[in-house]
């Protein structure tokens, strides 16, 4: 450890994938990084404000190796920490949201290594923000409930058709890793929803290459598959998305109605 500083490890937010949509803090720590532990989502552009010195370290499934299990990436941390290195662990989004940001401090904090956190924007948020929607609205959306619908095991799965029951009460749905489930979502929902509920799918969101569709719940399903939408998407349902005009498939920005 060089000069008897403690080793800290700070988690930064590099937001949805918009270099734009960095914020201040989160170029400030890229750039004071020695040691860079990027993840899968987070864009290349955001990479140009590291220093040419920084050692970057690929720890998603486009680094190389299939996946990075988890416990070498805090393995990895810890280490270069330890070693009095600069460590700044990337993560798409904010680190808190779906991110195992918590798993990460946890561990890191047993072994006495310090953690700061930086926010960042969401792809949920920017996902919404995109369509140029609000994510609550004084006439029809009281709040916003952020779900996974991909559960780490199966029987902590989210029950479905409570959530739709919230939903029903005006809470706008933002559901992260949902497109594989999508059937499953589809069929728990309409439990508590009707068919013609507002859905979004989007895509890549706050990048050139982001795409989306607008439907209804009862076509959820066939929407993706006819679109040929994919990973990494937000699936939206809600009254917010109602002034929307349903579409197919828009790439870009949103194109009006
Ligand atoms: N911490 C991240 C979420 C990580 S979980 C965040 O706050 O955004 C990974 C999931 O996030 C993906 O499966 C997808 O549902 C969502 N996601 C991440 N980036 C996205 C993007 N640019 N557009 C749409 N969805 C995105």
């Amino acid at each position: 450890m060089t000069g008897g500083l403690v080793p800290r490890v700070t988690l930064v937010g590099a937001g949805p994938g918009d270099p734009e949509l960095l914020t201040i803090k989160a170029v400030r720590a890229i750039r004071s990084a020695t040691v860079l532990l990027v993840d899968d989502l987070v864009g290349e552009a955001v990479l140009r404000y590291a220093r040419r010195s920084t050692r970057i370290v690929h720890v998603g499934k486009r680094g190389g190796c299939t996946s990075t299990p988890q416990a070498f990436i805090e393995k990895l941390m810890a280490a270069e920490a330890l070693k009095g290195e600069r460590v700044v662990r990337l993560k798409g989004g904010d680190p808190f949201v779906f991110g195992r940001g918590g798993e990460e401090v946890e561990h890191l904090r047993a072994l006495g290594i310090e953690v700061d956190v930086v926010n960042g924007i969401t792809s949920g948020l920017a996902a919404v923000t995109s369509l140029g929607v609000p994510l609550t609205h004084r006439d029809h959306a009281h709040g916003v409930i952020f779900v996974t619908g991909h559960a780490k095991e199966k029987d902590s799965a989210l029950d479905w058709p409570t959530l739709a029951a919230a939903a029903a009460q005006g809470l706008t749905l933002v559901i992260y890793m949902g497109v594989s489930q999508a059937g499953h979502l589809q069929e728990g929902l309409l439990q508590g929803l009707g068919r013609a509920t507002p859905v979004a799918v989007v895509q890549h969101a706050s990048l050139p290459q982001q795409r989306h569709a607008i439907g209804a719940l009862g076509d959820l399903t066939a929407l993706i598959a006819r679109e040929g939408l994919g990973s990494p998407a937000i699936i939206v349902v809600g009254d917010v998305l109602k002034g929307l005009a349903s579409v197919s498939l828009v790439s870009g920005t949103v194109q009006a109605a």
